[in-house]
């Protein structure tokens, strides 16, 4: 199997998150997360790693306003250049707002301040130095891998850091700045059919904003109850497309303590929902962390269950790029990451 990936995303490592509000802790989405993936995958005999072809910024801005675009690019210079304490030790920060704007009279406004408010929606999306190149490589990790499933027809890995499918069309989440599997998605919605499965633990909320009013791309997220899990504003079942994509959304939000049945069984809904729709390509944003040992997420899916996952999926017997979302128990990260990708071979 292919696997897309680049080392790029070590240039964006902010050295703590503001955690459920008050805590400052280490960022959770570190490059160690990558570490274990890639160690793990070169232990099995299928693995071919490759780095990313450069797209350019025309697909990402197919689906990201151009603003918010340009916010990421010149964020932390104009931060370091807002104050000489922070541009004296700039390893001690990360860019994070202090207000959140209310998008309604809302607007971007002059101050980076004002700005970091309006494009960014919580604390876990800290921007540094390395923050907008890195987030660039990763979704052309994306675009790589969709390119590379369409031109050969079977599946591949994108290996993507930072994630992306809480990042929508103008703003950052979730760790989350890029929509990785949005733009890949768009992309290769140009050639085929597409179909999004969504088996990050948390909502995929910039996924289902991008695409929430078209019926060319089916998207589909099976995830934690946002009545008590993050994104806890979107993912309900209730929401299911608006306009024209009416009816081309569904959300699977599954109750605390959801194990491997109750998992497979909304999986088995999902699949059958994807059949019906007769996508060419399916773009899996696969989050580990609906893993039992997660810090961050509140389901039991043990390995086999990983296992089991993968291969109903592989039994769509559609071209799949996999694109790498969360996943916090690094130490299992890499054996479940591989566990789920071997069914694709
Ligand atoms: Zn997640």
């Amino acid at each position: 199997m292919k696997i897309f990936y680049s080392e790029a995303h070590r240039q964006h490592y902010p050295s703590f998150e503001v955690f459920d509000g008050g805590i400052r802790v280490p960022y959770f989405e570190n490059p160690d997360r990558m570490d274990r993936i890639v160690s793990a995958l070169q232990k099995t005999d299928w693995a071919e790693f490759s780095a990313p072809q450069d797209f350019g910024l025309d697909p990402i801005l197919a689906v990201h306003d151009r603003d918010y675009i340009n916010f990421l690019a010149s964020c932390w210079d104009e931060w370091l250049a807002s104050d000489p304490e922070i541009a004296a030790s700039p390893e001690q920060h990360a860019f994070l707002p202090a207000t959140f704007a209310l998008r309604r009279p809302a607007r971007p406004t002059a101050s980076i301040r004002g700005r970091g408010g309006y494009y960014i929606m919580d604390l876990s999306a800290c921007i540094t130095a390395g923050t907008y190149q890195a987030a660039l490589t990763s979704a052309n990790i994306a675009l790589t891998a969709v390119n590379s499933s369409f031109i050969l027809h079977n599946s591949s890995f994108a290996l993507c850091r930072p994630p992306g499918h809480h990042a929508g069309k103008d703003y950052a989440a979730g760790y989350c700045f890029i929509n990785n599997a949005a733009v890949a998605a768009n992309w290769l919605s140009a050639k085929g059919k597409v179909a999004i499965l969504d088996i990050d633990y948390h909502g995929g909320n910039g996924t289902q904003d991008i695409f929430y009013e078209r019926d060319d791309v089916l998207t589909i997220s099976i995830h934690g109850d946002p009545d008590l899990e993050y994104p806890h504003y979107v993912g309900f079942a209730d929401e299911t497309g608006a306009g024209a994509g009416f009816g081309f959304h569904k959300n699977f939000p599954l109750p605390k303590d959801t194990g491997d049945e109750g998992y497979l069984s909304a999986l088995e809904e999902a699949l059958t929902m994807i059949r019906s729709f007769t996508p060419d390509f399916l773009v899996l944003s696969f989050g580990a962390d609906t893993f039992g040992d997660d810090p961050l997420g509140m389901f039991h899916v043990t390995r086999a269950g990983f296992s089991e996952i993968g291969k109903k999926v592989a039994g769509l017997n559609l071209p799949t790029a996999i694109i790498m979302e969360g996943g916090y128990a690094n130490e299992a990260l890499g054996e479940n990451t591989v566990t789920l990708l071997k069914n694709f071979k």
